[in-house]
């Protein structure tokens, strides 16, 4: 038998132990959608040939998760589409339920007469419902890998961080331990169909297709798109990213968040392209303190945080000052539609929501002051929460992310920030205006852009 690999199995925790069945070992895959450096598949792998089984992936498909649209079904699908025909090749099945997982997955794993279920770690409250649920109906044994962040989450800390500056030297001191290159999968030669043949493979359908028929947008889905996106950036953008990431008129971020988003590219080969770069350490390390630090610190506040798309989330401070300035004038009010349509008296902001529902992403800096004004001028705390997140859930193709939550939270509660200078409405919680834009970059250049790429 050959040894288990110690760097696989350390990336796994046990959910809940039960009663091993003679069929294959089924990853439910979910948050890291790829078939490379995906610690979860490996894990799955690792255990399907330790016990001689068969392997096989299946995703659950839902029409109405948290919000999405049809563009990013059609982003995930498509991705999915890829994963399927890579698997194939490694012989490994790949089956689609149009269910939700609680729905569909225990009824296909007592008639496959599973060895054992995998998933992959996601912190988002209906993911951990969805596991925890699965736990109770399920008999086989349920194991979790974080297939998503370089440092399990759950190694990481094992509780909620005040700031960046507290889990920082936590992720440095495993980092290097951690950051590791990835094994490959390898053919699945054990096969298991014989015993499933029964199960109807060709039962979905109807909501794929209608979906897949969505126009390809400007993000081309899957994890070959998103690893030549990753060369490119590496061999080309990384060098200038700690001198333009702020300036929205240069491309001077990655882009490859709707790719990490939906797992197309694995966190932990990006940052070990870009340890592995030639270039100086200067140029490397502001990247990876947003790609690890920044990111994994969005995971972290998920997972500890119960409330972490609501006011109880925000720090103690922040709520006591949003509430000491709950009723304070604002000089605008604007319903969510009025917002949605980019119709407020201020153009930069106009101009961020127009591009944010064009293109599906909205540059990094201006995300921090379109959440600002959003606070500035809805009635009140809960009520811009409420619409920043449904706004950025609906249209960012990287939305519904541990990091749309904490970067929201972080613009309009606080959450890793501090107290400043207090004033009307925003108390103490951190201001921006369209002045500090204008002292950053070229605002006017900015509107042209999205105005010009509208009409064309
Ligand atoms: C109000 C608000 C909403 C946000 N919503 C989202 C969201 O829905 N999805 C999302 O992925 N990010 C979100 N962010 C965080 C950040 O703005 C984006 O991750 C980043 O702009 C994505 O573009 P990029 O991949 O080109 O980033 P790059 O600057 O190239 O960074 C590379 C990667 O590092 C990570 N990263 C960068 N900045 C941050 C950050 N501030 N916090 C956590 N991780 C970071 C991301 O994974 C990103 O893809 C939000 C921030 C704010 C203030």
């Amino acid at each position: 038998m050959e040894r288990r690999n110690t760097d696989i199995d350390r990336r796994c925790r046990c959910v809940r132990n039960g009663q091993r069945g003679q069929g294959p070992v089924v990853y439910w895959i979910s948050r890291d959608q790829r078939v490379d450096d995906n610690w979860a598949l490996l894990w799955a792998q690792q255990e399907a040939l330790a016990q001689h089984k068969g392997l096989v992936v299946v995703f659950s498909l839902i029409p109405d998760y948290l919000g999405a649209a049809s563009d990013h079904y059609a982003f995930m699908l498509r991705g999915l589409a890829g994963v399927q025909k890579k698997l194939q090749k490694l012989q490994i099945p790949f089956v689609l339920l149009e269910q939700s997982p609680v729905e569909g997955l225990p009824h296909f794993l007592r008639h496959i007469d599973a060895h054992v279920l995998v998933s992959d770690f996601d912190p988002l409250r209906i993911k951990r419902q969805w596991q925890a649920q699965l736990a109770k109906s399920v008999k086989v044994p349920l194991y979790e890998v974080d297939a998503h962040n370089i440092v399990p989450a759950w190694i990481v800390s094992d509780k909620k961080e005040y700031a960046a500056y507290t889990l920082r030297p936590k992720i440095n001191r495993l980092l290097d331990d951690y950051l590791t290159d990835i094994p490959s999968l390898k053919k699945h030669l054990v096969d298991w169909r014989q015993d499933a043949e029964s199960y109807d493979w060709a039962a979905y359908s109807g909501l794929t297709s209608s979906l897949l028929s969505v126009e390809e947008g400007k993000f081309k889905a899957g994890e070959a798109k998103a690893n030549f996106a990753a060369e490119v950036f590496v061999s080309t953008g990384l060098a200038e990213y700690a001198a333009c990431r702020n300036n929205p008129c240069v491309k001077g971020q990655s882009g490859l968040s709707p790719y990490l988003h939906f797992g197309h590219l694995s966190a932990q080969r990006l940052a070990w392209m870009v340890s592995e770069s030639d270039l100086p350490m200067e140029s490397k390390a502001p990247f990876l303190e947003e790609l690890v630090v920044r990111r994994e610190l969005s995971d972290n506040f998920c997972l500890y945080e119960p409330s972490y798309d609501s006011i109880a989330g925000f720090p103690e401070w922040a709520r006591k000052t949003l509430d000491q300035h709950w009723y304070d004038k604002r000089d605008y009010i604007y319903t969510l539609q009025e917002l949605e349509q980019g119709k407020t008296h201020e153009q930069l902001w106009n101009a961020c929501q127009v591009d944010l529902v064009q293109n599906g992403k909205l540059h990094g800096y201006l995300r921090m002051y379109w959440a600002k004004k959003i606070l500035e001028w809805t009635p009140d705390p809960e009520a811009a929460l409420e619409c920043a997140i449904t706004l950025n859930d609906r249209y960012s193709l990287d939305g519904r992310d541990p990091n749309g939550y904490a970067g929201v939270a972080w613009a309009i509660g606080g959450v890793h920030d501090r107290a400043w200078r207090e004033r009307s409405v925003f108390g103490k919680i951190r201001y921006m205006n369209e002045a500090g834009c204008r002292r950053k970059f070229d605002v006017n250049r900015y509107i042209a852009s999205v105005y010009s790429t509208e009409q064309a």
